[in-house]
């Protein structure tokens, strides 16, 4: 299940997200640019990611990038996927002046045989709730998270830091994407969240999760947090996507 809203302040919403439940495949992308071409850099990635997601469900086309052995398959998938994306983006840059600068940040989520294989670029994020356990499973991409990562920012600082929307790594960007890959189980009960940082700068990880702990549908989950983020002031747009982990085979 996944919502995406304007905000109370944006006049377009730039974030995209898709869901394929026959593929386990879950995106989120946040465009940036102006005079809207974030949306365009936003539908390009999620489109090009499913695209590459179906075509190599069954079998291997020819693969286009080194493979790494300590991943599995999928998440080999997820991260070439990824990376073809931002080709994508780069090319619809070149081929039209009027796009220079736009650029996305993307999370991925591609489920197989209980393991979770989660992507991204850029400060869209990843979390898991499992019982009453919350985990942020990326690290943002972020000027702030570097410096305090680096131990140079406290974390409250950077929430409230001028550069705080500074992303260090998007596609569209350096021509040379770097796409941080993660495996992590899933098991049946797990609900995974993807979302903008619309919804994580209007809203800290405990009110997050607190949210997530309602006795709800999915539906019901998302339009909360939509909500939540913009009676904060909705300061962007948000982007919310849940997959509940029903059993191996199948997730909604
Ligand atoms: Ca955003």
């Amino acid at each position: 299940m996944g919502l995406s809203d304007v905000g109370m302040v944006r006049s377009h919403n730039e974030d995209c997200f898709h869901i394929d439940p026959a593929l386990q495949i879950f995106v989120v992308a946040d465009g940036m640019g102006g005079h809207s071409h974030g949306e365009i850099a936003s539908r390009i990635a999620v489109e090009s990611i499913l695209d590459f997601v179906r075509e190599t469900a069954d079998h291997d086309k020819t693969w286009p990038f080194v493979y790494d052995a300590r991943l599995q398959r999928h998440s080999n998938r997820l991260r070439a996927a990824i990376r073809i994306a931002h080709d994508r983006v780069l090319r619809a840059i070149r081929q039209d002046g009027n796009l220079q600068g736009m650029g996305t940040t993307v999370v991925g989520l591609l489920l197989q045989g209980g393991v979770a294989a989660v992507a991204h670029v850029g400060d869209s994020r990843a979390y898991r709730l499992r019982g009453d356990r919350f985990e942020l499973l990326t690290q943002d991409h972020t000027w702030v998270n570097e410096q305090v990562v680096a131990g140079h920012l406290s974390e409250e600082q950077a929430r409230s830091h001028p550069l705080k929307n500074v992303v260090t790594r998007a596609l569209g960007g350096d021509a040379d994407v770097v796409v941080d890959v993660r495996e992590c189980e899933a098991e049946e009960g797990d609900l995974f969240l993807l979302c903008s940082d619309g919804l994580t700068t209007m809203l800290s990880d405990a009110e997050i999760r607190d949210q997530l702990r309602a006795v709800a549908s999915l539906d019901a989950l998302c339009s909360g947090l939509v909500r939540a983020a913009n009676a904060r002031g909705g300061l962007d747009n948000v982007t919310v996507l849940l997959a509940r982990v029903a059993s191996e085979e199948e997730t909604v």
